[in-house]
C-alpha cells in the first residue's frame, strides 16, 4: 500500500513543483515505484515531466467520468515513476467538489483505487487552503512542506498548519507531517538566520538535507525532464537524491 505524501504550502514558488518532480523521480531511480499526482490546474508537474497539459487527467477522475488507470501516463525516462496529470479543467473543482455526496472525501475515493500499484504516491498542490486542497489533506497520509530560505519565511506556516491540525480533527485523523523543507538555499546570512530559524521552530521534523538555488533546478522543467536526466551532475540533482535517501531512511 502506497504512502501518500501531499506537497503543500499555500504560498505560490517555494518549490513544492520541483520538489514533488525531483523527489519523486530519485525515488524512481533508487528503485521505488512512485506516482506523481498532479493536484495544480496549472499543470506545472505534468509539463515539467514533458506531458501536454491538455489530456484528461485528475479533474476527470475526480468527476466521475474517468478511472485514474484510464489517464496515468509511464515517464519514458524513468522506469518506476508515473505521472496523473492536471490540466486547467481543475480549477472548476473548487465550486464542484464541495455539492459531491461526502465531498470532502473525493479525492481520497479516487487516491485509494490506485494506492495498492506504488510505494509512493505524492500530490502537488496549488497554492491555496481551498475546498481541493483540504480534499488533498484528507487523501493523504502525510504533509511535506518546502519553505523557501527567504526573509520572513516561517510566516503564512501557522496558517497552513492550524488548516492541517483542522483536517486531522474533522477528516483524517492519521494526517501527519512528514517534514519541513528548506528550499532555495544560498551561503549568506539571511538564509543562514532562516536554516537556524527553521531548525530551532521544527527540530527533527526539519530534513538535514537542504536544497540549494541551482540555475539547472530552474531550467530542467522547459526540457520536460527532472533535473537529474536534465544535468546528473548538477549541485540539484544531488541535494534531490540526498533528499530521497533520507526520506527512505525516515520511511524505513
Ligand atoms: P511552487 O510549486 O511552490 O509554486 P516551484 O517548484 O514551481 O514552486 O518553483 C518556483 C520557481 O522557482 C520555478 O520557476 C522553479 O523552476 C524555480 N525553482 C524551484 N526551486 C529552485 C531551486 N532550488 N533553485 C532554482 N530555482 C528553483
Ligand atoms: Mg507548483
Amino acid at each position: 500500500m502506497a504512502k501518500v505524501i501531499a506537497l503543500a504550502n499555500q504560498k505560490g514558488g517555494v518549490g513544492k513543483t520541483t520538489t514533488a518532480i525531483n523527489l519523486a523521480a530519485s525515488l524512481a531511480l533508487l528503485g521505488k515505484k512512485v506516482l506523481l499526482l498532479d493536484a495544480d490546474p496549472q499543470a506545472n508537474a505534468t509539463s515539467g515531466l514533458g506531458f501536454d497539459i491538455d489530456l484528461p487527467g485528475i479533474y476527470e477522475c475526480l468527476a466521475g467520468e474517468k478511472e485514474p488507470r484510464e489517464v496515468i501516463l509511464q515517464s519514458p525516462d524513468i522506469k518506476g515513476l508515473w505521472l496523473l496529470p492536471s490540466s486547467i479543467d481543475l480549477v472548476a473543482a473548487d465550486t464542484e467538489l464541495p455539492k459531491m455526496e461526502d465531498g470532502h472525501r473525493v479525492m481520497k475515493r479516487v487516491v485509494d483505487t490506485v494506492r495498492d500499484e506504488y510505494d509512493y504516491i505524492f500530490i502537488d498542490c496549488s497554492p491555496s487552503l481551498g475546498y481541493t486542497t483540504v480534499n488533498i489533506l484528507t487523501a493523504a497520509d502525510t504533509v511535506l512542506i518546502p519553505v523557501q530560505c527567504e526573509y520572513l519565511a516561517l510566516e503564512g506556516l501557522s496558517k497552513l498548519l492550524s488548516t492541517i491540525r483542522k483536517v486531522k480533527s474533522a477528516l483524517n485523523p492519521a494526517l501527519e507531517i512528514e517534514g519541513f523543507l528548506l528550499t532555495m538555499y544560498m551561503r549568506n546570512r539571511l538564509n543562514n538566520q532562516v536554516v537556524n530559524e527553521v531548525r530551532q521552530h521544527f527540530g527533527a521534523m526539519a530534513y538535514e538535507t537542504v536544497i540549494q538555488r541551482n540555475i539547472r533546478l530552474g531550467e530542467a522543467p522547459s526540457h520536460g525532464k527532472p533535473v537529474m536526466l536534465y544535468d546528473a551532475t548538477a549541485i540539484g540533482s544531488e541535494n534531490y537524491l540526498n533528499l530521497a535517501r533520507e526520506f527512505l531512511k525516515r520511511n524505513k
